[in-house]
């Protein structure tokens, strides 16, 4: 039905649906090729078909995506980690100085700090999230990636959860990001899957689709370590407008990098101390 209908990893699709409704790996369902399936699994099976059927991704239906290598739970208020992402990923792992600390805003299932702690373990994260119900979701990734001990979580908008006095030490040496990078007047316009699936909070960029950018170039600064840096994803179109935001509120070297399929995707932009700053 998948291929007749156009879906372009029908095959896999199916595969991996029906291993979800019979409770099987995709090991378990290559040696049970020929057992039988009983007519209540076959309805399960149907109905999650159905689900596919209206657009909903596999990921959201099996409640869970494979990022960096590792699986992540989903729900409702979190975003489907995305391969793209993976690139800022990538930099923060390289980037982050030995017993280094980060920070990660927006966290939604968690993968960018539970990613970075996994293959960094060393390090110590702290991540925040508007959305209880992320958090939810990315403690339970933390716990089952081993990296809870070295991931505190917080509620709340951006660096809120920090003033209220969870900040410890000198600040961090790496503050990361996938804000939500959508204008909202180009919301309407996506693809069905994210539209229709994705939680709107997560996507949302208000007006011009750079308030987060905002947010995080204006207080980013005052939570930094010294020689501290921030690292976030953006729109293939947002490159020069990001820089330049990160640029007006004194931070430097700044540049743009590009993901596997070329577009702008990560902006690194260094904290400058305000004593250190020259004028223009
Ligand atoms: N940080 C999470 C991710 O990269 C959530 C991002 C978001 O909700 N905008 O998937």
């Amino acid at each position: 039905m998948l291929t007749r209908l156009g879906f372009e990893t029908a095959a896999l699709d199916a595969k991996l649906l029906a291993g979800h409704a019979l409770g099987l790996s995709p090991v378990q369902m290559a040696t049970h090729e020929h057992s039988p399936v009983s007519d209540s699994d076959a309805g399960q099976i149907a109905a999650l078909l159905q689900r596919r059927l209206t657009g909903e991704s596999v990921a959201r239906i099996i409640g869970q995506r494979e990022f960096y290598g590792l699986g992540f739970a989903l729900n409702g208020a979190t975003l489907e980690p995305r391969p793209e992402t993976e690139l800022l990923v990538d930099m923060a792992i390289t980037w982050l100085p030995a017993g280094g600390t980060l920070l990660d805003l927006g966290t939604g299932t968690g993968c960018i700090a539970i990613a970075v702690l996994a293959n960094r373990p060393d390090a110590t994260a702290m991540a925040t999230d508007i959305s209880p119900q992320a958090l939810e979701a990315a403690h339970a990734n933390a716990e089952r990636h081993g990296v809870a001990a070295r991931l505190g979580l917080r509620q709340g908008s951006w660096f809120e959860p920090l003033r209220a006095g969870a900040r410890s030490g000198e600040g961090f040496d790496l503050i990361v990001s996938n804000p939500p990078y959508i204008a909202s007047a180009v919301l309407e316009t996506l693809a069905s899957e994210v539209r229709d699936f994705d939680p709107q909070l997560a996507l949302d960029g208000g007006p011009d689709g750079l308030a987060p950018y905002r947010v995080i170039a204006e207080q980013g600064a005052s939570m930094l370590a010294p020689s501290g840096s921030v690292l976030v994803e953006i729109g293939f179109d947002q490159g020069e407008a990001v820089s330049a935001l990160f640029a007006a509120a004194g931070f430097a070297r700044i540049s743009i990098h590009q993901d596997l399929g070329g577009l702008d995707r990560v902006i690194w932009a260094h904290h400058v101390p305000p004593g250190e700053r020259t004028a223009g």
